[in-house]
């Protein structure tokens, strides 16, 4: 019989009676009588499908496809199959499928959907109830809110729209499923789209995400809707960054709609603003003005309220990747301090802390202390303290600028902190 995963929602081939199941995808032992059986009878010639997506009603990240630990290697028309398992329907559908994946390649999807030319998605833009969605792509949403339409194309076997049970009104994330003749194409141009927002396998930006396989044959976005956190609320913004990942993927995984613009990967999906912005930051702005501040020069600024009120902004610049802008959370606050990270394909620390240091030294002279830390693991950190006010301090993995609120020195001057953001903003940039 098949059951599903109670973690991963993957289909399972279990003998009945068993006490236990343990899954091949994501490795959670299960008591079997309470996993939900799909198919009484294991359908012949059924096997697991090698790559598995967590549909987004199970507990598992649905951002992260797994992999069946014994089918590594398995031809990748199991592949294809993967998405008839979905919603239950494993035994006919699968079987009927790899026979017909040997017709000419654009045969019907599954149970007899006409394919849809990619040309077709171009009016798609995911604002879609699962209706409206239904009347572009001649598909229905199934029970598990998820709307699979097979693809005329001969890299991409289908993409798959999903909802949140509760938020019926816009689609959630999607991914795209590869034929058995998957390319590479999609991941290099989504890296090169991505710039220096990508990580490893796609990019992750406060709360969405795309997951591009290392062979480039699965790409699914991911959106968190409830935030947490001092301030419960939803996402402000995830109904954009799911449209700006759609578009993104529609252009880089199908060669379909226009090349998103720079502006709108950057305002929702962390591409990356310049730091030379910062210079026309307002610092005296009150704490109940923040959002104004920090918006109005970077319009995609993310609010996060956790012992400070800080606004997250990602970086274009070959040294620092994101940006924090922070406020103390007290009345009449300005602003404190501004910290700068290194850009997700880093590993957490500076690629070159000396150049960094070099440049503040050009700046401000001698630096007022330097504390060695950690040696071996080199996590150096310098300290200059302009005589007009304010510090900078260069840690292995972090630059903090004060500006005030720091018992350690008096209030930094405007013209320090231009100063100061002009010489981090060339760093890297110009020789010497
Ligand atoms: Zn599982």
């Amino acid at each position: 019989m098949i059951v599903e995963c109670g973690h991963c929602g993957a289909p399972l081939d279990v003998r009945e009676g068993r006490r236990y199941t343990r899954c091949g995808y994501c490795k959670k032992t299960s008591e079997q009588r309470m996993l939900r059986t799909i198919e009484p009878q294991t359908p012949p010639n059924w096997r697991p499908p090698a790559v598995w997506t967590p549909p987004a009603h199970v507990p598992a990240n649905s951002a992260v496809p797994l992999r069946h630990a014994a089918t590594a290697a398995v031809a990748p028309i199991i592949i294809a199959i993967v998405v008839f398992a979905i919603g239950g329907a494993v035994a006919v559908g699968a079987i009927a499928s790899a026979s017909r994946r040997k017709a000419p390649i654009f045969g019907p999807g599954a149970g007899g959907v006409a394919r849809k030319e990619p040309a077709a998605l171009a009016k798609v833009t995911l604002a879609e109830s699962p209706e409206e969605l239904q009347k572009l792509t001649g598909v229905p949403m199934d029970a598990h809110f998820s709307m699979r339409v097979p693809l005329a194309h001969p890299n991409w076997e289908a993409v798959t729209f999903r909802w949140d049970k509760d938020h019926l009104e816009h689609v959630k994330d999607f991914y795209f499923n590869a034929t058995s003749s998957p390319s590479g194409e999609a991941r290099k141009k989504l890296k090169a789209l991505l710039d220096r927002r990508w990580g490893k396998d796609g990019f992750n930006w406060e709360g969405c995400g795309l997951y591009v396989s290392e062979k480039g044959d699965h790409v699914g976005s991911h959106v968190t809707i409830e935030q947490h956190g001092k301030e419960q609320k939803e996402n402000p913004r995830w109904q954009k960054q799911v449209e700006a990942m759609w578009s993104l993927a529609r252009y880089g995984v199908l060669g379909v709609g226009d090349k998103p613009s720079k502006q709108a990967l950057r305002d929702h999906l962390g591409l990356g603003y310049a730091l030379a912005d910062l210079t026309k930051l307002d610092t005296e702005a009150d704490i109940d003005k923040a959002e104004q501040a920090a918006t109005s020069v970077y319009p995609g600024a993310i609010r996060n309220l956790s012992i400070d009120l800080e606004y997250k902004v990602a970086l274009d610049h070959p040294y620092y990747g994101e940006m924090t802008i922070a406020w103390k959370n007290k009345k009449n606050a300005k602003v404190a301090e501004v910290e700068l990270w290194p850009p997700p394909a880093a590993d957490n620390k500076w690629s070159n802390q000396t150049a960094i240091d070099a440049c503040v030294t050009a700046a401000f002279g001698k630096p007022s202390r330097v504390s060695e830390g950690d040696h071996l693991g080199g996590s150096r950190d310098t300290t200059w303290t302009p005589a007009a006010g304010g510090s900078i301090r260069v840690y292995h993995h972090l630059i903090v600028i004060s500006l005030r609120d720091n018992p350690f020195s008096k209030p930094m001057p405007k013209d320090v902190f231009l100063k100061t953001v002009t010489a981090l903003e060339q760093c890297g940039k110009t020789a010497g």
